[in-house]
């Protein structure tokens, strides 16, 4: 591939735009087209046989349409950059990327710790398919930092965080839990999906494994699954290898939405940002509201870390209601003018859902009394959003059940 000259010497927002692209092997085309196909055909047996062996040694080379074309890498080449990484791998959605990553690096008897303030899905995985496997989990507390030290097992072969946490948004102490897993031979994965590439930069941190549900803000307009796993040199070849047994790969024109997405992932999120921050800054003062848990604001369950760590927030936040029934707080949200009430985010569109992990989980304490909203912001007015706000917040209050 002939990437664009040296892009990592440029300053962030010029890498997004730059960042895998090939700007001389398509006849001056912005964008790669999209590679279909199966069958790639060698012109000799022996070319057929010596590309799999250079795509074992790394060299990206076309050898079957399962094992990565020109779509893919563009796409897989700039996420690598964008986290700072070795090389990145895609997958058909980011759980898969989750799975695969898991995997990889998990065998029958080892042990596995996982933050209790995981992605639902994930937690069910560990419960049900590693289970089956032999492999243990224990959960921990998401705030544990260094106290990590005292779970960890002579087997423990992957410690795995995700900060913020999903719908709770604790954030974790990455470097200190690095630091641990380090020096116990453990390897440190990390769901970095709330950050996106932009704004946690997983390698600085000691991560080993990041990964992106990139249905979110590099896709950014809700229409296509993705994920996709970012990693070091010594744990690239162990993933890769792991991906290609699996046969897992991404239908290409998914892969070339996603680029075209990514190429204004540094603009929307800023608005995102912006927006996310000064509704959450509004919801704060309002006296249906308990607590706010957005990782940029002063109360929220490791802020500090936040602000030593992150270079920003995206528009993924929690709302801890006073106490209200469940009735008025569906009658709050069903009537919601602007915002959709659906699963996922990272579009362009704002999201409401009345979030219940109560039940779900095992080793930190409950420390809610209210019912809990999460809220997506997207690039709507931030205006039209309060008035909608206002207005749903009005029917919380005066719902008489
Ligand atoms: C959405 C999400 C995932 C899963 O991504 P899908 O593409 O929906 O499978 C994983 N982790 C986090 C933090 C997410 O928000």
């Amino acid at each position: 591939m002939n990437k664009h000259p040296d892009s990592s010497v440029f300053r962030e927002d010029t890498q997004v735009v730059v960042s895998g692209r090939d700007t001389k092997s398509y006849g001056g085309l912005i964008n790669p087209p999209v590679y279909h196909g199966s069958t790639i055909l060698a012109e000799s047996v022996e070319t057929y046989n010596s590309r799999y062996l250079d795509s074992q040694d790394g060299e990206q080379v076309m050898v079957y349409g399962t094992m990565g074309n020109p779509t893919a890498w563009s796409l897989e080449n700039a996420i690598a950059e964008l986290e700072g990484g070795y090389h990145c791998s895609t997958y058909p959605s980011g759980l898969a990327a989750i799975s695969v990553a898991l995997m990889a690096f998990l065998k029958s008897g080892d042990h596995l710790l996982m933050t209790d303030s995981t992605y639902t899905p994930t937690r069910r995985f560990c419960n049900t398919v590693l289970r089956r496997f032999g492999v243990e989990t224990t959960y921990y507390d998401p705030l544990i930092g260094a106290g990590i030290e005292s779970l960890m097992r002579p087997n423990t072969a992957v410690v795995y965080t995700e900060s913020p946490g999903s719908n709770t948004f604790e954030v974790q102490d990455i470097p200190a839990i690095a630091e641990v897993a380090r020096k116990h031979g453990a390897i440190l994965q990390l769901d970095n999906t709330w950050a996106s590439p932009l704004y946690f930069k997983p390698f600085e941190h000691g991560a080993d494994i990041s990964i992106q549900a990139a249905t979110k803000y590099i896709v950014g307009h809700s229409d296509v699954l993705l994920g996709s796993v970012t990693t070091t040199k010594e744990t690239w070849k162990t993933l890769r290898d792991c991906t290609w047994q699996f046969g897992q790969c991404v239908a290409p024109d998914d892969l070339y939405l996603a680029q075209r997405g990514l190429r204004t992932m540094a603009v929307r999120l800023r608005q995102h940002q912006q927006n996310s921050l000064e509704i959450a800054e509004w919801l704060r003062n309002r006296d249906e509201v308990r607590q706010v848990l957005h990782p940029g604001l002063p109360d929220a369950p490791g802020h500090d870390i936040w602000k030593r760590d992150f270079l920003g927030a995206s528009g993924l936040f929690g709302v801890e209601l006073k106490t209200f029934a469940k009735k008025a707080v569906e009658k709050m949200v069903d009537e919601m003018r602007l915002f959709g009430i659906g699963s996922s985010w990272g579009g362009y569109e704002s999201l409401m859902l009345p979030v219940n992990v109560r039940d779900l989980r095992t080793a930190s304490p409950w420390r809610f009394e209210g019912p809990l909203l999460r809220l997506y912001i997207g690039l709507e007015d931030v205006d039209d959003l309060k008035d909608d706000l206002y207005d749903g917040l009005g029917r919380l209050r005066n719902f008489k059940g």
